[in-house]
């Protein structure tokens, strides 16, 4: 017969958010153990880009959500033994046209109203960023302490320290079902586990998990593409991303061709520390079918020559797909679930999630200990979705 396996704290799905969590959890001396269906970061954690960013973020609770993250990551960097990339360069935003330079210049108001650290950027300032870029971009802006980091090696990082401080990871271990009596009992691939706490960290499948205790987690996978550049002269120093992105992250009226609006593409370029750069991206609802799509590809590296032509003989190396846990609210979930009591959720962060997953690591801990919150967690509860029926389109 398998082993039984029991933990005070098990946690479910080895991505960027379960790897916080157990960090932190792990580290407070809870007994915790982490159940991932495949490896560490094998998920959307490892299919995106590595942006730690406040430039994409609505003023308000978004960004301060997102300031307690990257502040967090810093002190993170003194207690992880497994470097992850870390960089601290800040990010631009570039604009098309004239109309999205006057909205970006709005935008720059607004964040500094909230304190952030933001700056406009004229004609000059870009040419000053990467030789590369097209001579007609009226400018853009940028945010001062934006960071990026390898979201694959700080998933590992988090987990190796997480080990040291106790918790116990079983991969290849898939949950199939979950019920509750006293405790909660966890059948997997790998045998049956028991746990007093149960957090829901599944990403895009956390409403699979969430069905096995009948409950409706309104998550829906946003498929996104990104391209890889062959390794080469650094194209610029830090991430750049249009202004559309913020038009097509929060669906909002933007003017481009068909094909951009149809496949929700936006520039977004992360040069890497192996010197390879990542180009994105497109945000479609077309379910967790994760094939590429040329159609996809093509309109991302027009899109991408039109802020950088000087880029038409680059060679890119692959491809490849993700799937963004997106919430109606564009908020994640960081919760407990009244209805079940020792049940919680920390899903739904979208483009969001290498940006937040500190600080949800952070929050989870102090839920499940019910201590006090870094931040105030109102905006992320789970039963703000109760009255709501969530919408899937574009
Ligand atoms: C193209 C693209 C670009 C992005 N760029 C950025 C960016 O620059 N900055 C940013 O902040 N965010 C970005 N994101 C978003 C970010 O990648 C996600 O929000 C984040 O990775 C979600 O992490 P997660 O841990 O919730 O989910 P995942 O990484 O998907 O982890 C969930 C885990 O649960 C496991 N699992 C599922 N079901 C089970 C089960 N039954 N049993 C056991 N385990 C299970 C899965 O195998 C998976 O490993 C991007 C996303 C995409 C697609």
């Amino acid at each position: 017969m398998a082993q039984k396996h029991h933990a005070e704290v098990a946690i479910i799905g080895g991505g960027i958010m379960g790897s916080a969590i157990a960090y932190y959890v792990a580290k407070a001396g809870l007994d915790c153990m982490l159940i991932e269906k495949n490896d560490i970061a094998s998920g959307t954690s490892s299919k995106c880009d590595g942006n730690i960013t406040i430039v994409d973020k609505d003023p308000g609770y978004d960004s301060k959500m997102s300031l307690v993250s990257q502040e967090l990551t810093v002190e993170l960097k003194k207690d992880l033994a497994i470097p992850f990339e870390y960089r601290e360069l800040g990010s631009i935003l570039v604009c098309d046209n004239d109309a999205e330079m006057e909205a970006a210049m709005e935008w720059v108001g607004i964040q500094n109203e909230a304190g952030l650290k933001f700056n406009v950027l004229d004609r000059e300032d870009i040419r000053q960023e990467s030789p590369y870029f097209a001579d007609d971009i009226p400018g853009g802006l940028e945010c001062e302490t934006d960071s990026l980091i390898n979201p694959y090696l700080y998933c590992y990082s988090l987990v190796e320290r997480a080990k040291e401080y106790g918790l116990k990871l079983f991969t290849h271990t898939e949950v199939t079902s979950l019920s509750k009596k006293e405790d909660f009992t966890i059948e997997t691939s790998n045998g049956t586990f028991t746990a007093k706490k149960v957090i829901n960290a599944a990403g895009v499948w956390a409403p699979f998990i969430g069905e096995m205790l009948n409950l409706d987690i309104p998550i829906v996978p946003r498929k996104g593409h990104i391209m890889v550049g062959a390794r080469q002269k650094p194209v610029m120093m830090r991430n750049v991303m249009e202004f559309g992105y913020l038009m097509n992250k929060f669906q909002r009226e933007r003017i481009a061709d068909q094909e951009t609006l149809k496949y929700g593409v936006a520039l977004v370029l992360e040069p890497t520390e192996s010197q390879n750069f990542l180009l994105g991206s497109s945000r479609e609802f077309v379910g967790l079918n994760g094939s590429v799509d040329m159609n996809v590809v093509r309109t991302m590296a027009r899109r991408a020559l039109r802020f950088f032509p000087k880029m038409n003989d680059f060679n890119m190396i692959r491809t490849y797909t993700g799937f963004r846990p997106w919430t109606e609210d564009h908020l994640p979930i960081v919760s407990a679930v009244e209805e079940i009591p020792g049940f919680y959720i920390a899903a739904g962060h979208e483009g969001d999630g290498i940006s937040l997953a500190t600080v949800t690591g952070k929050l989870i801990e102090q839920i499940v200990c019910e201590s006090e919150t870094i931040i105030p967690i109102d905006p992320l509860r789970f039963d703000r979705f109760k009255k709501k029926v969530p919408t899937t389109s574009m």
